[in-house]
């Protein structure tokens, strides 16, 4: 844990006592803060008192004695409404921040000389994380990671000389942390996406443009420049004097990293050179994966990470479960669980990175379908449908334009994968590939998509002679 010392001697308000919530409130006590703690649930707030917290009802504060309410990322600082605890302490005039907040304080205290790398957007910025944290420490750095990826950033080993920071950062957790100068601040993309907590399509992107215009003096921002609000931010972050590296997955670039085919291209002072190929590695198939190790690779470079570090950790990084993850293999049929794609998009993602899927598809349906994927019908040799959405499913499959998708009702994903490991390895194809990549969220079945991930990979590792690839 990383005790907070800039609130020794004060009183801090922490509202919402999940995981990263409670450590705030565990790291600033450790700092020598007083903490008063509170939930809306009672099962946290009797947790947080168990853990020996000081809890108290928020309403009842004396908010002229507060120094901050730190809020935990989920709770509604703007939108739809403010959350009452914010707007009490808005009310106070009392400063909200959340815990990447009061890392980036205590790191510019007694952490300086630790790099910061900080990861936004709305799609990758999981995998670009743990890659980056991966290609830190196979090059032999001290690499720590968390943040919006599960470890709450307070969590982590407390600062030592060099050791590097690798964090992923939600729009929510930007919008509560004012002071996060990081030494290399990465924009991935902005696509529209949880603009019921931002209101808008212009306050999401201005939210997300802050991460890489606020990196430290001396720092770099690193943009994927393939959409509108990216490309428009990085040209205002470049006049603003700041080091930009532009990463493109759509075309060349005169100034920046950019992909073609397998390999990453680096182009400067009118010359282009490769700096990696991602030829072969199974856990950055697709063009989205490109778009994350250009990222990584600018970022690690940006860190003095030589080129042939890169390249071998590029190649040893496992991937992350649930998003495209190689399960197994029996014969040339390879097993794919790509549980995280709860909606057609992502799903699209999957779809577009192998030629002869068996695809195992259905769920709980999102709004849409999966009309919009109509241009991958044709490399879909055969579609297992489970769950709520498989009667939908099969009907826009069989009566697609782009050809008719054979489909079978499997309603579970046992016999889905029964189904389909069956057809695969029958189907005399050079390459294919049983893909769990549902485009519907698992609620009908599952609790969680992590645990839809798990029973697909339990499932195909029994299956005879499998050899496993996790
Ligand atoms: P996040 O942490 O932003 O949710 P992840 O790294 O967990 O992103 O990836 C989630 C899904 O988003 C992947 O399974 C893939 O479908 C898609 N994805 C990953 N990287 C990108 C990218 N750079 N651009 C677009 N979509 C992506």
């Amino acid at each position: 844990m990383i005790p907070v010392t800039t609130f020794a001697g004060q009183q801090v308000a922490v509202f919402g006592l999940g995981s990263s919530g409670l450590l705030s409130a565990r790291a600033l006590a450790a700092g020598g803060a007083e903490v008063i703690a509170f939930d809306d649930d009672k099962k946290k707030l009797a947790e947080a008192q168990a853990a020996g917290l000081k809890t108290q009802d928020l309403h009842e504060l004396d908010w002229r004695t507060i120094a901050a309410l730190v809020l935990a990322p989920g709770v509604p600082l703007t939108h739809p409404t403010p959350h009452w605890a914010a707007a009490l302490a808005a009310k106070a005039k009392v400063e909200i921040i959340g815990d990447i907040e009061l890392f980036c304080r205590e790191r510019a205290k007694s952490g300086a000389q630790c790099p910061l790398i900080a990861i936004t957007g709305t799609n990758g910025k999981s995998t670009t994380t743990a890659l980056i944290a991966h290609l830190l420490k196979s090059a032999g750095r001290d690499a720590q990671m968390g943040g919006n990826i599960g470890v709450p950033v307070l969590a982590l080993e407390p600062f030592a000389h060099r050791r590097a920071y690798v964090l992923e950062v939600s729009s929510y957790q930007i919008d509560l942390a004012p002071s996060l100068h990081a030494s290399v601040g990465i924009l991935l993309n902005v696509t529209e996406d949880h603009l019921d907590r931002h209101g808008s399509m212009e306050n999401y992107a201005a939210i997300k443009e802050r991460l890489p215009a606020n990196v430290q003096a001396n720092g770099t921002a690193v943009i994927g420049v393939d959409d509108d609000w990216t490309r428009a931010t990085a040209e205002r972050i470049a006049r603003a004097g700041k080091r930009v590296e532009r990463i493109s997955v759509l075309a060349p670039l005169r100034e920046g990293y950019y992909a073609q085919g397998s390999r990453i291209l680096h182009a400067g002072n009118g010359k282009a050179d490769t700096v990696a190929d991602l030829a072969g590695i199974g856990s950055l198939r697709g063009m989205h994966n490109a778009q994350n190790a250009g990222a990584a690779i600018a970022a690690c470079r940006a860190l003095g990470i030589e080129l042939p570090a890169i390249q071998n950790g590029l190649a040893s990084f496992p991937g992350l479960a649930h998003r495209m993850q190689p399960i197994g293999r029996k014969g040339n049929v390879l097993f794919v669980n790509d549980s995280k794609a709860t909606n057609a998009d992502s799903a699209a993602k999957a779809l577009a990175s192998f030629s002869d899927i068996f695809w195992i598809a259905g769920g709980k349906p999102k709004t849409g379908g999966i009309a919009s994927l109509a241009e991958f019908f044709p490399r879909i040799r055969k579609a297992y449908l489970i769950g709520e959405a498989a009667a939908d499913f099969a009907k826009t499959l069989n009566e697609s334009l782009d050809g008719k998708v054979p489909t079978e009702i499997s309603v579970t994903l046992a016999a889905a994968v029964e189904a389909s490991a069956r057809d695969a390895a029958a189907s005399g194809l050079k390459e294919p590939v049983v893909l769990l990549s549902p485009a519907c969220a698992s609620f009908d079945q599952y609790p969680n998509f992590e645990v839809r991930g798990k029973a697909f990979s339990d499932i195909v590792l029994t299956i005879p002679g499998i050899k496993s690839a996790v």
